[in-house]
């Protein structure tokens, strides 16, 4: 036990290096940069414990982070073998029949009255998607979201990136030694030493020492060594409401010069689904399922068989997928005393609509923002911190339920998803609350809803969700509509097709770029 910990917070210890650390130690040495805050920050990471090196889908959130980072797009893209995601495609989850496939883009409907859009959607014939954002006939093509003159993170529309989750680790490692002054520890914690009043006063390290600091941040993942291990603090069971606990990871080269996708695309399967995620010269896919409806033998043979018929010029004998075992849930309390956990040390839930950067990024938002700069401020500031965190965990699952509660398909898997004893009863009332009116802002209220009143449309209406009776065009709504179709138009014949895109950028050295 060390003596009483109070004063100012002058040093931050990121515990892993992970994607959740490497972002938390650049996101707040930048951010302690341009406050002008004499923060120091290291990163204790063991070299002999893997990253779950998977997490390739991002949400449009990751533009701000890296620009306030201090990343430039450009090299983010070439040194991350990044993509333009511009927003979700699920294939088979309505009914499972041929031709049943919808999209939630990144770009919402136009801003306004949702009813008026929905009665002049419905008299007509395109898919909710189609007719809501130009963006669906943009990834249709293949396009990108931006012109590569553009200033970084700019577009025609809201995107994100599929990325190399180690090679983005390894990026945002050597910005944050090099660029932003994080001090960098390779070494494992085999310790954790308390201060009398409870607070953690130093990390012991095999080859390093004690490790002191004023705050610590839990990124070790799944092991959650401080807020987990060392503190005990509550995990909260969410797997009677979202049944997946296993995914199959593989990595598949592709033929050079083929298309690459605009978003990521899940294909529903009896038990769980299939993600695919195209970077310029290999697809990341792996199947995600529930070892209570599905084995793993299973689980495989629906995996590579998937891959057999989608990736042309695969040999399915030669892939080896990687098994990950991961539950469902988060803490009760995210910040604790003077330690918050951020990534899997925080929670996870399963990687549909890819979740689990976004939640990293608003929680180092959240902290950089409200930086409590005496160890006074911490009770009220972690206090507000987890009563937002556990809203935001909650929407979050609810969210992916949507997209199960929804489904008509008839498997076991499936039918125990819409057994109303699994649907949160938030959810439930809002189906109500939904027969009679779209999903409004009134519904979501936060100013960074990760899943707003928009995403829940493009599910609803996707999944074929019965429009409230009784609404009536307005005038000018069939006029939103038009433009929608001829900026679709315009859009489609000026942006250039991701793969131009990503071909151009690679053949551009940095220097070139810069010039
Ligand atoms: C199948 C699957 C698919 C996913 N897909 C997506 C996706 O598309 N989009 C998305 O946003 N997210 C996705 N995720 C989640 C995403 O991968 C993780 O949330 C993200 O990588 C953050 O992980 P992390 O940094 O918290 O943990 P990890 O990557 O596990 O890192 C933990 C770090 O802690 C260190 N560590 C552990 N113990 C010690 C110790 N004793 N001493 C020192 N260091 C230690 C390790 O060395 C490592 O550096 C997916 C996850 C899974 C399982």
């Amino acid at each position: 036990m060390r003596g009483m910990h109070d004063g100012q917070i002058r040093s931050v210890v990121v515990l892993g290096g992970g994607t959740a650390g490497w972002l938390a130690a650049a996101y707040l040495a930048a951010s302690a940069r341009a406050s002008g805050s004499e923060i120091t920050i290291t990163v204790i990471e063991a070299p002999d414990i893997p990253t779950v090196g998977v997490g390739e889908g991002t949400w449009p959130t990751l533009r701000a982070t890296l620009q306030a980072i201090g990343i430039a797009e450009a090299d983010f893209i070439r040194a991350c073998d990044a993509t333009f995601k511009q927003g979700s495609r699920f294939d088979g989850w309505v009914d499972g029949t041929v031709g049943d496939s919808y999209l939630h883009p990144f770009s919402p409907p136009p801003q306004g009255d949702a009813s008026g859009l929905l009665a002049a959607w419905r008299s007509g014939d395109l898919s909710f998607g189609a007719a809501m954002t130009p963006q669906h006939a943009v990834c249709a093509a293949g396009l990108a979201p931006r012109q590569p003159g553009m200033p970084d993170y700019a577009g025609a529309l809201n995107y994100a990136y599929h990325f190399d989750a180690t090679k983005f680790a390894v990026l945002l490692a050597s910005h944050a030694s090099d660029c932003l002054g994080v001090r960098h520890i390779a070494d494992r914690v085999t310790a954790v030493i308390p201060a009398e009043c409870g607070d953690i006063a130093a990390l012991v390290t095999a080859e390093h020492g004690e490790i002191t600091g004023d705050m610590f941040i839990d990124c070790s993942g799944q092991s959650a060594l401080l807020i987990g291990q060392h503190y005990g603090v509550q995990w909260v069971d969410r797997s009677d409401v979202l049944f997946n606990d296993r995914a199959l990871a593989l990595q598949v080269r592709t033929l050079p010069g083929c298309e690459i996708a605009s978003q990521t695309v899940g294909t529903a399967h009896r038990a769980g689904w299939i993600w695919d995620i195209a970077l310029p010269e290999r697809r990341g896919i792996g199947c995600v399922y529930s070892s209570r409806f599905l084995d793993d033998d299973a689980a495989r043979a629906i995996l590579i068989d998937h891959i057999a018929k989608a990736v042309p010029g695969v040999d399915p004998a030669l892939l080896e997928p990687r098994r990950l075992l991961f539950p469902t849930g988060y803490r009760g309390e995210l910040w604790h005393r003077n330690c918050l956990a951020i990534g899997q040390a925080a929670g996870f839930i399963e990687p549909l609509e890819a979740s689990a950067i976004v939640m990293i990024e608003l929680s180092l938002r959240a902290l950089a923002e409200n930086f409590p700069r005496r160890r006074s401020t911490v009770p009220f500031l972690a206090e507000r911190f987890n009563t937002l965190f556990h809203y935001r965990w909650e929407r979050v699952i609810e969210f992916l339920k949507l997209h199960y509660v929804l489904s008509q398909r008839s498997e076991p898997y499936w039918q125990a998803h819409r057994d109303p004893a699994t649907v949160p009863a938030r959810l439930a009332a809002q189906l109500g609350l939904w027969r009679d009116q779209p999903p409004s802002i009134w519904d979501f209220m936060q100013i960074d809803e990760v899943f707003p009143a928009a995403s829940q449309q493009f599910v609803l209406y996707g999944m074929g969700f019965a429009v409230p009776p009784g609404l009536q065009p307005r005038p000018d709504t069939q006029h939103q509509l038009a433009e929608i179709a001829r900026r679709g138009r315009a859009l489609t014949t000026s942006l250039p097709t991701n793969r131009a895109y990503a071909d151009r950028l690679r053949a551009v050295t940095p220097c070139q770029g810069q010039a």
